[in-house]
């Protein structure tokens, strides 16, 4: 089982119909695309990378995204896409980590990668996309799908830790493979010529929709700005018959309430799937309002992509199901390749109605953490994965988040893991005790507040404080709020009780 695969067998079935698209251009038939991951494999091979070795994309949205990871694939090699927005420490790091030999990179990021690479020992290339370094692998002579196993290593997830180390979850070909099919079973079916539009990161949520519209057949279509802007959207919608995106729920806020969406045309729109964080129940109906039955669901985690829970347009069109809003208010119903189960702390299995952490198990689950055995075993426990997501089913097995266990804060869609800002603040002189919350935020969903206590005799300068954050953390990992406070709320075993920080700021 390769998933190059699946483009493999697109091509012999749809020829030179179109894979990919820049915003209304077509770019790149089925027969093309495939041709040219087979030279992206053979490039690589000839720079003298091995099966299972790591090839790292550091790289915006762009056409090229797609012909690089299915070449890295071909190969029997392992992607580790990396996201764009990150800070040249946390990039360093996941270089590092994953033991990376080759790095693809976006012109934009030329600038912050290649600096880090004499500090890289196992990094011997950085290949930026459009480059006569580039041309010249593209001159490489094509290679077959090269035989890889079902648990053979795919992709290397990095997802922020709570110890605020980021750890590589290890997705297989079949780990990958199981997603993409439960993708048609249990949240949208696709048709060959619908189209996909990689509205967020490739590197995370947006690029796992790449393999169930590959193996469908339909169109990657990259929108020219690389990201997400509504107007645009409305400008490529006419373009691209039976449209779906992935979207955070923030993202879909600001669709709906863009001015240009009253008179659009949706009718090319199929399906917005949005996931990675909460969405309030009015945003939502506003949204079933705007669009129409246009939304479906998805509740995963880096650990199990895109597949736990999951719901679809049929279950939101059923309005007439007396508890239709309890209903789309939740995450939806465990996904058919997969086992949910809320369990208490002996991971012993709750009653519906009881909240306890989510736990799942099935072919989409992780192998485990690169390198971090520890993590791995706790997180697995028992053969289950460990979400961290506390949830509680009700009796038709609707499955409602109630909080985030290890206290992530999602900000704009993105994972914000607090330990990580509070250690770039405990790193300034003027700071004894820092505490970062989350608290709700009407555009973002939630944005980050530091609970500062400052060393005797000094003072906080807010100022320097963010100039810290941006010189260490991504942008929108930085606190946006400061609380200069006397002492941190405590138990009586010294931890920092983060529900009465919150409870603050409630008050204020
Ligand atoms: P990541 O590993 O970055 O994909 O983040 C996964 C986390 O995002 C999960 O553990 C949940 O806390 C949250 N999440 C993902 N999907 C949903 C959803 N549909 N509703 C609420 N929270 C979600």
């Amino acid at each position: 089982m390769n998933l190059a695969g699946l483009l493999v067998r697109a091509a012999q079935r749809l020829g030179d119909r179109t894979a990919v698209a820049e915003g209304a251009r077509s770019v790149l038939g089925f027969r093309d695309l495939a041709r040219r991951a087979g030279i992206v494999a053979g490039g690589l091979r000839a720079l003298g990378l091995k099966p299972g070795d790591r090839v790292a994309l550091a790289m915006k949205n762009c056409p090229d995204y797609l012909e690089i990871l299915f070449g890295i694939w071909q190969g029997g090699f392992a992607a580790v896409p990396i996201n764009g927005k990150l800070h040249a420490r946390e990039f360093h790091y996941i270089l590092e980590n994953s033991g990376s030999r080759v790095c693809f990179v976006t012109k934009d990021l030329v600038e912050t990668i290649a600096p880090l690479a004499d500090d890289l020992p196992a990094l011997e290339r950085i290949l930026c996309v459009g480059t006569a370094a580039h041309d010249r692998l593209m001159q490489a002579e094509a290679i077959g799908l090269a035989e890889t196993a079902p648990d053979d290593l795919a992709w290397l997830f990095y997802t922020s830790g709570t110890t605020g180390r980021p750890k590589g979850a290890m997705l297989s070909h079949r780990n990958l493979m199981a997603m993409s099919l439960s993708y048609f079973i249990d949240i949208d079916p696709i048709a060959p010529g619908d189209s996909i539009l990689h509205a967020a990161p490739m590197s995370h949520g947006s690029g796992l929709y790449i393999l169930p519209h590959m193996a469908a057949g339909a169109i990657q279509v990259v929108p020219e700005s690389g990201g997400f802007d509504p107007a645009e959207m409305l400008d490529i919608l006419p373009h691209h018959p039976g449209l779906s995106l992935f979207a955070a729920p923030t993202m879909v806020k600001r669709f709906v309430q863009h001015p240009g969406i009253e008179n659009a045309d949706l009718s090319n729109l199929k399906t917005i799937i949005y996931g990675g964080a909460p969405m309030y129940l009015a945003d939502l109906k506003q949204a079933l309002d705007v669009l129409g039955n246009r939304l479906a669901q998805l509740y995963g985690q880096g650990e199990s992509p895109m597949t736990i829970t999951g719901m679809s347009k049929a279950q939101y069109a059923m309005r007439d199901h007396p508890r239709w809003e309890d209903r789309i208010a939740s995450a939806g119903q465990a996904q058919t390749v997969c086992e949910v189960r809320v369990v208490d702390e002996d991971d012993t299995p709750l009653q519906a109605g009881e909240v306890g952490e989510i736990v799942c198990r099935g072919d989409s689950v992780m192998l485990g953490y690169w390198n971090n055995p520890e993590a791995t075993a706790k997180t697995l426990a028992g053969g289950w994965l460990h979400t961290g997501d506390m949830g509680s089913f009700d009796a038709d097995g609707y499955l409602t988040l109630r909080d985030r266990s290890k206290d992530v804060i999602i900000s704009g869609g993105s994972n914000i893991y607090p330990r990580e800002v509070e250690e770039v603040l405990l790193t300034h002189p003027a700071v004894a005790e820092a505490s970062v919350v989350g608290y709700p935020h009407a555009d973002w969903g939630e944005e980050v507040v530091a609970f500062i206590v400052a060393r005797p005799g000094q003072r906080v300068d807010e100022a320097a404080l963010d100039a810290l954050c941006l010189a260490n953390i991504a942008r929108f990992k930085r606190p946006k709020r400061y609380r200069v406070i006397e002492a941190l709320p405590k138990n009586n075993y010294g931890k920092i009780l983060k529900t009465e920080l919150r409870g603050l700021l409630t008050q204020a």
